[in-house]
C-alpha cells in the first residue's frame, strides 16, 4: 500500500522528538510502487531523503521535497544448509522485532544487536554495532532501487565496503539508493559472541551464555546504560569514536597517559569520544534551550525538553569545538544531520 501525504508532521518520526514538517511525505510497502513512483513522480520533486524509522537523524529545521520510507513487512527463507539459514527481510521490519524473531525461530546470530532502535533497511548504511558485533558479519547482500534509475539489484556483502559505523550507503554518490530489503545468513547452531567484556562479566557462569540468555543481558546492560527515546530524545551515540594515525596517538598519550585507546585497523588507534566530551566538563551539561549530554554517557546527546532541531545542532557544534580546543580532536557526527 502507498500512501502520499503533504506538510506532513514529523515529531513521531525521529527518536530525539524534534517538531518539524516535511514538504511531502511517501510511503510504500510494495516494490512495484515506489518503481513506478521513481520513474513516474520523483521528477516532480526538488529533492528527496530516504528515512526508515528516525532513531539516526536530528532534524535541524522542515525538510523541502519527499521523504520516502519503506514499510513493507516481509520475511522469506532463501536457501538452509545443515548449518545456517539465508533469509530476505524487507527494509520495513523492526529491527528489534527481527532479532527476538530469529532467535525464537533458533536462527542465531544478531542476539548481541538486540534492542538496537530502527529498521531493517537501515541496518546496512551505518553498519549497526554492538557488543562486539556488527551487523554486516551476517549480511550476504543488500536489495536496493536506485531512485535515478528505477533500476533493482543486489549488492553483495563485499561490495557494500562495510566499516566502523560505514557502508557505501553513507556516500552521497550512493544517495539515490534506497535499500528494500537485506539477505542475512544466520547460524543454525548457536556460536555466542562473548568478546564484550561488560556482557562476557554479566555471566556468572559463561556456560549459561546461550543466544536466549545473551538477548536477555544484552537489553538488561543497554536499558541500564541508555535513555529511552520515548522519554529523553535522544538519537543513541552521536559522535564517531575518533580514529587517529600512531603518530598523532603517541603524542595525545604522552599528554594524557590515563586517556583510554584501543588498536584500529590499519595501524590506527581509537578514542573514547565521551572520554573527550566528559574531560571538557560536558559530561550531564543541559543548555539553557534544553539541549545537553545525557547524564550517565555524555556521548549521547539528549533533548530535555523542548530544544528545536538546530538548538541541539548548535549544542553539538559547541561539543565539537570544546574538544578541538582542548584536544586538537575533530569530533564527527555519527547521527545524520538533515
Ligand atoms: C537509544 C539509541 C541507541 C542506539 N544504539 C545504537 C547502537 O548500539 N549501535 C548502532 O550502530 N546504532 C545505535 N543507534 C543508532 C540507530 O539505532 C541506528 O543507526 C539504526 O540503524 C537507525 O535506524 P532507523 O531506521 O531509525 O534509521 P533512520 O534514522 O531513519 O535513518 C538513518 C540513515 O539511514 C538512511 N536510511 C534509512 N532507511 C533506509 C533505506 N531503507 N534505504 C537507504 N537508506 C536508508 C537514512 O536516509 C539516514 O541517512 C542508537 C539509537 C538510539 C536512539
Amino acid at each position: 500500500m502507498e500512501k502520499l501525504y503533504s506538510n506532513y508532521p514529523l515529531k513521531e518520526h525521529n527518536s530525539f522528538g524534534v517538531d518539524a514538517l516535511a514538504q511531502y511525505f511517501y510511503e510504500f510497502s510494495e516494490t512495484k510502487e515506489i518503481e513506478k513512483f521513481a520513474k513516474e513522480k520523483l521528477k516532480d520533486y526538488n529533492t528527496f531523503k530516504i528515512l526508515g524509522s528516525g532513531n539516526n537523524i536530528l532534524l535541524k529545521g522542515d525538510i523541502k521535497g519527499v521523504i520516502i520510507k519503506p514499510t513493507g513487512k516481509k520475511i522469506d527463507i532463501i536457501s538452509k544448509t545443515d548449518d545456517d539459514i539465508t533469509i530476505r527481510a524487507e527494509a520495513g521490519i523492526d529491527w528489534d522485532w527481527l532479532v527476538d524473531y530469529t532467535i525464537k525461530q533458533k536462527w542465531y546470530g544478531l542476539e548481541n544487536l538486540s534492542l538496537i532502535p530502527g529498521s531493517v533497511g537501515a541496518a546496512p548504511v551505518q553498519n549497526i554495532g554492538a557488543y562486539g558485533v556488527e551487523v554486516e558479519q551476517f549480511i550476504e547482500s543488500v536489495e536496493v532501487i536506485s531512485l535515478q534509475t528505477s533500476k533493482i539489484y543486489d549488492i553483495e556483502h563485499e561490495n557494500c565496503n562495510f566499516g566502523y559505523r560505514y557502508s557505501i550507503f553513507k556516500t552521497p554518490e550512493n544517495r539515490d539508493l534506497l535499500i528494500l530489503s537485506v539477505k542475512f545468513k544466520l547460524l543454525l547452531k548457536p556460536r555466542p559472541n562473548l568478546s564484550y567484556k561488560a556482557l562476557s562479566d554479566s555471566f556468572n557462569n559463561i556456560e549459561e551464555a546461550n543466544p536466549d540468555k545473551i538477548r536477555e543481558k544484552v537489553i538488561e546492560i543497554r536499558n541500564s546504560k541508555l535513555p529511552d527515546p520515548k522519554i529523553i530524545g535522544n538519537a543513541g551515540s552521536f559522535f564517531k569514536n575518533p580514529v587517529v594515525s600512531k603518530a598523532v596517538a603517541s603524542q595525545l598519550i604522552e599528554q594524557h597517559p590515563n586517556i583510554p585507546n584501543w588498536n584500529a585497523p590499519d595501524n590506527q588507534t581509537k578514542f573514547s569520544a565521551a572520554w573527550f566530551i566528559e574531560q571538557c566538563g560536558l559530561k550531564g551539561h543541559i543548555s539553557k534551550s534544553g539541549a545537553g549530554t545525557y547524564k550517565h554517557q555524555p556521548l549521547v546527546l539528549v533533548n530535555h525538553g523542548k530544544a528545536s532541531g538546530s538548538d541541539i545542532w548548535n549544542f553539538a557544534q559547541k561539543v565539537i569545538a570544546e574538544v578541538k580546543n582542548k584536544f586538537g580532536i575533530e569530533l564527527e557526527p555519527e547521527v545524520n544531520i538533515w
